[in-house]
């Protein structure tokens, strides 16, 4: 890493390290595409910094979802726009709410997406001895106190927006009381919650998070890398600012809630007299139908109401892997919403336009059945086996074709089939003539019904010898074209079906008295035992991706065994986001 680290910011005149070529050449090609590239790019002109660095900080308290990609994209991908670089910084300063098992999700989701943070994985729990140094800097140049209010008279001294606050009774101990007990509170003699370290800074500033915020409070919890080796942890407004100053990070990207606390980010590096970052704010990513929360996604696994952290209905990293979507897929969609300075809700079909647009140029087309109907061509030899050529997918030549298996009794969806079909239903029905697909025309004559319930439970036709390949010789049409599997050959799996976890784009749009969880969708899981799939997707390893012609996307769940796979669908085929941007003429 970073000559900057190494090189310990305790010094107030830290040399920054030359920026590259690559850095100069960088800025003077890039384009300023939004306000965050084009306030890098003045940043270099001016000379304000000589080289771009950023960071992706994540607090490992659960897993990361499509809002973190949307961060993960812009700081390691404005990083190598530059030539520059971006750390991965655990921002571990919640002792209680932290775990390794998040920390490591975390780097396989950033690695999963395609960035790579090389050697440079750092903790804000790495600082600690650093940050309490400077802590007491602060308190021996006046600028820091120890209080014994409690956290209800802080918050009540704190004032509010119209009001300002009132000091603290303990704000004017001497520097040598503050000193010595704030040594006493890192030792551990007082009770949690006793006592805090507050910045002195303006109890009666407009902006609240300057009215002496807390810096430390004692909390005796055992920390995921420090252990009990302490028991004052610093707060996040006082870590962050400083971590991003000791690895040289020049461009702090964050979201907007953080616009208010940069005056004290600002604030502190002044006292400190260390390296100071810019930040830049952006409007974090909101999608409806969806939640981003961490706290609520945790609740939702928590009650059970979905399978995992990696439940393909998930807005996770891990959820949208296991639902079939590809990295590429997901840095397009990031691409693709930019950033803005305003909050508002990206529409969830522009993401699944994104994954239909990769996986329909490069998914193989297979043939599969969810809800089979048998069809049995009576005029078709018995025992006769043919191999039909089926390209793979016509988008991509260079993915070739398979031989598929066709024979007397096949197996249709239902759907494709109507005993008295209604107006513009052109697929099967008595007397009727339809394509299958890859394969032969085919008429029905007939059907065989359950004695007992009346329910169509065969349909029975005959084929035309002639129209193999499917077009007939003496050129008449036929108005549709159906997907089968052959019985005697196809697998069983199980696929599961997807709808939206809520029943409204806007899940806080509830009635008075109920929260979020009232518009959760009862029906967003539909399971499909035994679904009929052509026979060469016996082995399909998991994580394959596949389209299911007529039906949508569907990939490969780590659920599957050797006798039987499970399938997830990614998608559907329709594509309501081009439809809207059809009808508003882009
Ligand atoms: P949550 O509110 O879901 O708990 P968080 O902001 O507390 O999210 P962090 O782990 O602190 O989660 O986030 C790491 C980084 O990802 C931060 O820089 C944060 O600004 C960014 N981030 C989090 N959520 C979003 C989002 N919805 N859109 C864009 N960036 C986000
Ligand atoms: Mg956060």
């Amino acid at each position: 890493m970073a000559e900057f680290k190494e090189n310990g910011l305790s010094e107030t005149n830290v040399t920054k390290p030359q920026g590259s070529e690559k850095t100069r050449c960088c800025a003077e090609n890039a384009q300023g595409t939004d306000f965050i590239r084009e306030a890098i790019i003045e940043d270099l002109r001016t000379g304000r910094y000589d080289r771009v660095h950023t960071r992706f900080p994540p607090e490992p308290n659960g897993y990361l979802h499509i809002g973190h990609a949307k961060s993960i994209c812009l700081n390691f991908g404005i990083a190598q726009e530059f030539g520059g670089k971006c750390n991965l910084r655990f921002d571990d300063t919640n002792p209680t709410k932290e775990d390794v098992e998040y920390v490591e999700a975390i780097k396989e989701d950033i690695r999963w997406l395609g960035f790579d943070w090389e050697d440079r994985c750092y903790y804000a729990s790495d600082y600690f001895e650093q940050l309490y140094q400077w802590a007491e800097e602060l308190i021996k140049k006046g600028k820091a106190y120890v209080c014994d209010l409690s956290p209800d008279e802080v918050r009540e001294y704190r004032g509010t927006l119209t009001e300002p606050g009132r000091e603290s009774p303990y704000r004017n101990r001497s520097v040598e009381e503050n000193l010595d007990l704030f040594r006493r509170m890192r030792a551990g003699e007082f009770p949690d919650g006793s006592r805090t370290l507050r910045a002195k800074i303006d109890m009666a500033h407009p902006n609240l998070n300057m009215r002496d915020p807390v810096m430390y409070r004692i909390i005796r919890a055992t920390h995921h890398r420090t252990g009990d080796k302490w028991c004052i942890y610093p707060t996040y407004d006082w870590a962050h600012g400083q971590s991003d100053s000791i690895e040289g990070i020049t461009h702090s990207i964050c979201t907007l809630e953080f616009e208010n606390h940069r005056p004290l980010y600002e604030w502190f590096i002044k006292e400190l007299g260390i390296f100071a970052p810019r930040q830049i704010e952006f409007a974090r990513l909101n999608l409806t139908y969806t939640v981003m929360s961490k706290r609520r996604l945790l609740q939702l696994v928590q009650e059970g109401v979905v399978r995992g952290w990696d439940d393909p209905r998930m807005p996770t990293i891990c959820g949208l892997r296991r639902r079939g979507y590809t990295p590429a897929a997901i840095r397009d969609f990031c691409q693709r919403i930019g950033v803005s300075k305003y909050d508002g809700v990206v529409d969830i079909s522009l993401l699944e336009h994104c994954i239909r647009e990769d996986l329909n140029k490069h998914a193989p087309r297979v043939m599969a059945v969810l809800r089979p109907l048998k069809l049995v061509i009576d005029n078709y030899p018995e025992g006769q086996v043919e191999y039909l050529e089926a390209v793979n997918n016509p988008e991509d030549p260079s993915m070739g074709t398979r031989q598929v298996p066709f024979s007397k009794v096949l197996y249709i969806e239902q759907d494709d089939f109507r005993e008295v079909p209604p107006p513009k239903y052109y697929r099967l029905a008595p007397g009727r003539e339809v394509r299958l697909r890859w394969g032969y025309f085919v008429r029905c004559t007939h059907v065989v019904k359950d004695p007992q319930t009346g329910e169509v439970i065969e349909v029975h036709c005959t084929y035309d010898p002639e129209t193999r390949g499917g077009n007939a010789p003496d050129g008449r049409k036929v108005k549709a074209t159906i997907h089968w599997v052959s019985a005697m050959h196809c697998i069983e799996a199980e696929v599961r079906l997807y709808d939206y976890l809520f029943t409204k784009p806007d899940p806080d749009d509830v009635p008075e008295g109920l929260d979020w969880r009232a518009n959760l969708n009862p029906n967003s899981l539909e399971i499909i035992p035994n679904a009929k799939l052509e026979q060469s997707l016996a082995g399909a390893p998991v994580g394959s991706r596949y389209q299911f012609e007529r039906l949508g996307y569907f990939c490969v769940d780590p659920d599957s065994t050797p006798e039987k796979l499970v399938f997830n669908r990614t998608v559907t085929l329709k594509d309501t986001w081009a439809k809207i941007q059809q009808k508003m003429g882009s």
